[in-house]
C-alpha cells in the first residue's frame, strides 16, 4: 500500500516511535511529500482487541486546514489477528482490499489542501467519498504492486501467475446477484424518500412490491438486500435516500481507474494528475465537474460492468 502510494504520488513513510499512542500496538508514521517536506502523521491500529469495535475505518484526528495552520493527523483502524511468536498474521485477500480501501480515504485526507477544515479532504458528499477509497483498491491487483507484497511467508517467493489469474477470475463470481440486490435496495430507499407529503402508505409490503416493479428489480430469485421493515440504512444511520452512494462511487472509481489503464497505469505523472485534479480538492468545487475534468468526460458505467464481469 505504501509502495503503490510512492509509485503514484512520490510520498514516503517513516516510523516514529517518539509520538504518544493510545495502545502500544498502534504504529505512527510520518508522511513526507516528494520534496521531503512533511505532509502528515498516520496512525495505524492493525489488531483486534477485546474492547475494540469491529470492522475497519479511516478517521482524521486533526483535519488539514490553512486557516488553523494544521496538517492532517489520520488514523486507519483494522481488526487483523495479532501475530504471535513464530506465527505471522496472514491476512486474506479481502483484508488486503480493505487495507487499500482505508488507505484510499487516507490519501484523500493526506493531500487535502483547503483553507477551511469543514471543506477539507474527505468532507465531501456521500456519493463521492467512497470514490478515492474504492479507486485505491484497484492497485492491490496491479501486477507491479502485487509482486511487491504478495510473497510466500516462508520462502519469499512471489505469488505464481496461475494463482493471480485465479484471483482475478474469481472476482466476478456472483457479481450479478450482488449487484442486483444492491440496486433493488438502493431503488427502494430512494422511493421511500421521494414520497409526497400527502402519501398515506398503509401496506409496506405492497408499496415495496410496486416500487421494485417500477424499477425492474422485482426478481423473485434476487430479493432486495434489505426489506423495508428491517432496512436500517433507510431510516437511521444517516443514509436516508443515500444508499445508492456506494454504487455511484463504484461507477466513478472504475471509470477513474479506466483512465489510468488508458494512460499507462502506475506512473508518477498519472498519480500527480489524480492528486492535483481530484484528491487535493476536498469539497471546494462541484465534484461532478472535478470528476469530469479529470476523466475528460462524464462518468461512464461501462468500466464498472466490465470489472464485475457483466459485460
Ligand atoms: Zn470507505
Amino acid at each position: 500500500m505504501f509502495y503503490a502510494a510512492n509509485k503514484l504520488y512520490g510520498i514516503t513513510f517513516k516510523v516514529r516511535k517518539d509520538i504518544p499512542v493510545y495502545n502500544p500496538d498502534v504504529k505512527v508514521y510520518e508522511v513526507f511529500d516528494q520534496d521531503g517536506s512533511d505532509l502528515a502523521l498516520l496512525y495505524i491500529d492493525f489488531y483486534k482487541r477485546d474492547n475494540k469495535n469491529g470492522g475497519a475505518w479511516m478517521n482524521n484526528f486533526v483535519d488539514q486546514s490553512k486557516l488553523l495552520n494544521t496538517k492532517p493527523v489520520i488514523v486507519n483502524v483494522f481488526n487483523y489477528p495479532k501475530p504471535t511468536e513464530g506465527h505471522p498474521s496472514l491476512i486474506s485477500y479481502d483484508d488486503v482490499t480493505t487495507m487499500f480501501h482505508e488507505f484510499g480515504h487516507t490519501l484523500h485526507g493526506l493531500f487535502a489542501n483547503q483553507t477551511y477544515p469543514s471543506l477539507s479532504g474527505t468532507a465531501v458528499a456521500r456519493d463521492f467519498v467512497e470514490m478515492p477509497s474504492q479507486f485505491n483498491e484497484h492497485w492491490a491487483l496491479d501486477s507491479t504492486v502485487l509482486k511487491n507484497y504478495a510473497k510466500h511467508y516462508k520462502t519469499g517467493d512471489v505469488m505464481p501467475q496461475e494463482l493471480i489469474d485465479k484471483i482475478k477470475k474469481a472476482a466476478s463470481f456472483n457479481q450479478g446477484y450482488m449487484f442486483t440486490e444492491l440496486l433493488a435496495a438502493a431503488n427502494l430507499d430512494m422511493q421511500w424518500h421521494t414520497l409526497g407529503t400527502n402519501s398515506n402508505i398503509t401496506d409496506v409490503d405492497s408499496f415495496e412490491k410496486i416500487a421494485l416493479q417500477k424499477t425492474g428489480c422485482d426478481l423473485s430469485y434476487v430479493p432486495p438486500r434489505y426489506r423495508s421493515s428491517y432496512f436500517l440504512h433507510i431510516w437511521s444511520n444517516g443514509y436516508s435516500a443515500g444508499y445508492y452512494a456506494y454504487t455511484w462511487s463504484e461507477v466513478l472509481d472504475n471509470d477513474a481507474f479506466a483512465w489510468f489503464q488508458e494512460h499507462g497505469g502506475l506512473t508518477r505523472e498519472n498519480g500527480q494528475r489524480f492528486r492535483d485534479m481530484v484528491l487535493s480538492k476536498g469539497n471546494t468545487e462541484d465534484l461532478a465537474k472535478v470528476f469530469k475534468a479529470f476523466r475528460g468526460k462524464d462518468p461512464d458505467i461501462t468500466p464498472l460492468l466490465k470489472n464485475k464481469g457483466l459485460l
